[in-house]
């Protein structure tokens, strides 16, 4: 019998930008996931099925090998603190800064205690602890930009892709806490136990994502659009 491999996947952009990665592995979900009410989908790869869920909940799935790996930012990945996983592929999807971000004079003001408003609480600390710097940590859970406009913090920590968000709130990057994509996670006890499968998917991962294969597909898909 065919051992099963369970991916999970985060909602949202990781998992429209993983898609086509995991096809050219010949992993289709049966159904559309933005569609499906279904939690677990069984994919047109025998033996390998997508679960769907919040990024936040990926890595803890993967720690506690209800899935065997997990598609899921590194920042997420840098908050859970990684314990029971491997991360051994970079996806190079979903790309963005995570920063430290205020109103133009915020971090240089000398002699402040920094009060930082973030949802990414442990890399704040790791952050500032790094600079030496102590700081208070403000733990929010969305619309992080809104802060330091009504004096809740200083700065914030925050992930910037275009830097529009920050822009239409008269916010500047400040300092650079981490480079974020989407990596592939593996459960410890799964690279062991089913190697050769897991290592296999992990290699037509890797050829998926080289940015070669990448800019082929992209081109593949414009030139669609032109009736090329
Ligand atoms: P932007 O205005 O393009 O700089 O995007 C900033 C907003 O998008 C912030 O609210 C971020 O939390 C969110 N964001 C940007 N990149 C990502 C990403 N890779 N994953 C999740 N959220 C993101």
């Amino acid at each position: 019998m065919t051992e099963i491999l369970t991916i999970a996947v985060s909602k949202g952009r990781i998992l429209q930008e993983s898609l086509p990665l995991l096809a050219q592995a010949g992993i289709v979900p049966v159904e559309d996931p933005d569609r499906s009410r279904r939690l677990i989908l069984p994919t047109g790869r025998a033996g390998v099925r997508l679960v769907i869920i919040r990024a936040t909940d990926v890595p803890t799935y993967v720690q506690y090998g209800a899935a065997d790996l997990g598609i899921t930012g590194k920042d997420v990945i840098l908050e859970h603190g990684g314990a029971g996983l491997y991360e051994p592929l970079d996806l190079g999807i979903a790309r963005c800064r995570m920063m430290v971000a205020g109103l133009p004079d915020a971090a240089r003001e000398p002699g402040i205690r920094l009060r930082v408003a973030t949802k990414y609480v442990a890399s704040t600390r790791r952050h500032f602890a790094a600079q030496g710097r102590q700081v208070e940590i403000i733990k929010l859970y969305g619309s992080m930009e809104l802060a330091p406009l009504v004096g809740l913090a200083h700065c914030i920590v925050d992930l910037v892709d275009t830097g529009g968000t920050l822009k239409a709130n008269g916010l500047v990057p400040l300092e650079l806490v981490a480079e974020i994509s989407s990596r592939v996670i593996v459960n410890k006890a799964a690279m062991k136990m089913k190697h050769d499968r897991v290592k296999a998917l992990l290699r037509e991962l890797e050829a998926a994502a080289r940015p070669g294969d990448r800019d082929r597909r992209s081109r593949r898909c414009a030139g669609a659009g032109e009736g090329l």
